[in-house]
Formats: C-alpha cells, sequence, structure tokens
C-alpha cells in the first residue's frame, strides 16, 4: 500500500514576537499560509517493525534526525502500530530557508501514516502530536491560513487570501533559526500590527494585506546577511505590491497580483539568487497529492 502526501511550504505574511518565556520558548503571534510550492511525500507499508527515510536532497538527512522521521516515530509510540514505514521525500522546498520545508514533511508523514496504518486520528489530534515535534508542526499539519500563537502551535484558521502570484527568492546562505533569536531585541525590533492583517484577510482586501506584511525577525536576518535586504530592492524595483522575509530567513516573498509583473520580478532576481520560484498562494487546505 502506498499513500502520497503533499507538504506545501509557508509563508508568514506576518511575524510577532511578543516576549521570552520561563521555558526558553519564544511567545509568537504569526500569520502564515502555504503556497504550491510542496515536498512530495511517498509512504509505503512496511511489514517489518521499522522506519526508513529516503531523500535525494544532499541537505536533508536520512536517519532520524530527520524530522519526518521523528514524525513517524511519534506516531508509531503513540498509537503502539507494529508496522513499519518508508518515507520517500522529493525534497522541492529549500532547505533551512524560513519555508517550514521540514516541518511540513513532518505533517505529511502524521496525515499519511494515519491512513497508512488505519489509525484513524482526527487532524486535531495529529496537530497537537505534531507540536511535540517542532513549533511549525502543528500549522502544517492543517496547511491554507492561519493566525499562530503560543510558540506557534495554538492555531486559529484564518480566510485564504485572495488569489495572486509568489515569488520566492532565497540566497546562497541557510540561516540558524536558533541565531536570530538569541540575537533579537524585541523593544527595538519593528513589530506588525496582526489584528490588522486578520482584518485585512477577512475583508479580502489584497491591499490591506500588503500594508500589514510585516516581520520582527527581519532586522536581525538582515544585519547578518544583508543580501536579503538586496532582494527586497530588486523586488520592489520591479513592481512587486508587497515584500517581506519568511520566517527567520533567508528566503524573501513578493505578493504580485498582476500578471504581467511576476516574470519582470522573477527575472530582476534570477542569477542573483539561486533559487527563485513562482508559485501561487494556496491559502485552503489543500494537503494531498
Ligand atoms: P522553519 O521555517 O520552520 O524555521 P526552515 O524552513 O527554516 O524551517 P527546514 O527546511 O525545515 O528549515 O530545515 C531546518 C533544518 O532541519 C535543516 O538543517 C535540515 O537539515 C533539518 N531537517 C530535518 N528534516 C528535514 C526535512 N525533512 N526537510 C528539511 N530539513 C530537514
Amino acid at each position: 500500500m502506498v499513500v502520497l502526501e503533499k507538504a506545501p511550504a509557508k509563508i508568514n505574511l506576518s511575524l510577532d514576537v511578543l516576549h521570552k518565556r520561563n521555558d526558553g520558548f519564544h511567545e509568537v503571534e504569526m500569520v502564515m499560509t502555504t503556497v504550491d510550492l510542496a515536498d512530495r511525500i511517498e509512504l509505503t507499508l512496511l511489514d517489518q517493525d521499522k522506519i526508513k527515510v529516503v531523500s535525494e536532497s544532499r541537505f536533508v538527512p536520512n536517519d532520524e534526525r530527520n524530522l519526518a522521521y521523528r514524525a513517524a516515530k511519534l506516531m508509531k509510540e503513540h498509537f503502539q502500530v507494529k508496522q513499519g514505514v518508508r518515507i520517500f521525500i522529493e525534497k522541492n522546498i529549500p532547505v533551512a530557508a524560513g519555508l517550514a520545508g521540514g516541518s511540513s514533511d513532518a505533517a505529511a508523514v502524521l496525515r499519511g501514516v494515519n491512513k497508512l496504518w488505519g489509525l484513524e486520528a482526527d487532524i486535531d489530534e495529529l496537530a497537537e502530536l505534531g507540536a511535540e515535534i517542532g513549533s511549525d508542526v502543528s500549522f502544517c499539519v492543517y496547511g491554507g491560513t492561519a493566525l499562530a500563537k503560543g510558540r506557534g502551535e495554538k492555531i486559529t484558521h484564518l480566510p485564504s487570501p485572495p488569489p495572486c502570484w509568489v515569488v520566492l527568492a532565497k540566497p546562497a546562505i541557510g540561516v540558524s533559526t536558533q541565531t536570530v533569536y538569541q540575537k533579537l531585541n524585541i523593544k527595538q525590533a519593528e513589530h506588525p500590527d496582526t489584528q490588522a492583517m486578520i482584518k485585512a484577510l477577512e475583508e479580502k482586501d489584497f491591499a490591506g494585506i500588503c500594508t500589514h506584511v510585516a516581520n520582527t525577525l527581519e532586522g536581525v536576518t538582515t544585519k547578518l546577511h544583508p543580501e536579503v535586504n538586496q532582494i527586497k530592492e530588486k523586488m520592489s524595483e520591479a513592481g512587486a505590491d508587497a515584500v517581506l522575509m519568511s520566517g527567520s530567513g533567508p528566503t524573501v516573498f513578493a505578493l504580485v497580483a498582476q500578471d504581467a509583473r511576476v516574470h519582470r520580478i522573477y527575472n530582476s532576481l534570477k542569477g542573483f539568487c539561486p533559487e527563485v520560484h513562482i508559485v501561487r498562494m494556496l491559502g485552503n487546505r489543500e494537503t494531498t497529492c
């Protein structure tokens, strides 16, 4: 038996860091939405009691460090499953990019082995389990558009943004989320107006969404990697409606309403950035292949 799952990347329309908690995590408020750049996860039932990860990406570990492996292990232990699974990951999402690629793979495995092993857990239970793997996994279990609070695991679903193009550009650097949080000065950083972003989504107000994109972590990453600002400038000059760094970076995204501008923005980045993608905002909760 084989189960296929789509593991879409996310972007942060807004990301606010409120304060550092006593448990070491940061309290955040993030408005996230999925885009149609996705890893493809193929799960094959194994009769033996083992988990095997196969990925052709040299940036992703094929052992128990892989978040997809950890998701399968968690499900096995939680539901006392005796069967195994072979997890094949077709990696299309840039790694360590601020696009939650690993979290989305883990979420896809939670959904997928639930079907493969006939466990019948509901999606809220999978999202709750996902929080044990990583802060973005709960959101990725659902996909779509949502407000994520707490350390990212408290999810409130939101209306999807109006359809538009998204240009993603990742410079040839990886960013450690941990380092960015360590260097963040919460008081001095820029903070988004999360409520205004939510209102814009509720009103399907594309201009409002563009006005309110903001990311508290952006200032830290741009200081470490000035390329991020150069990408933002190039995108703006080429006619993007909004530009922002996603997550802790370094990927920058442009929101673009007009078809005619998308290729201009893409071309302005091609050659400057090794990874540039034109994708659509997914917005809805589409997670099957
Ligand atoms: P986030 O936006 O949630 O901070 P990210 O997009 O910045 O995530 P990932 O692509 O998820 O980062 O990768 C972060 C690290 O996790 C990498 O160093 C990578 O080696 C490791 N990793 C483990 N499993 C995976 C996976 N399935 N896909 C990608 N990276 C993985």
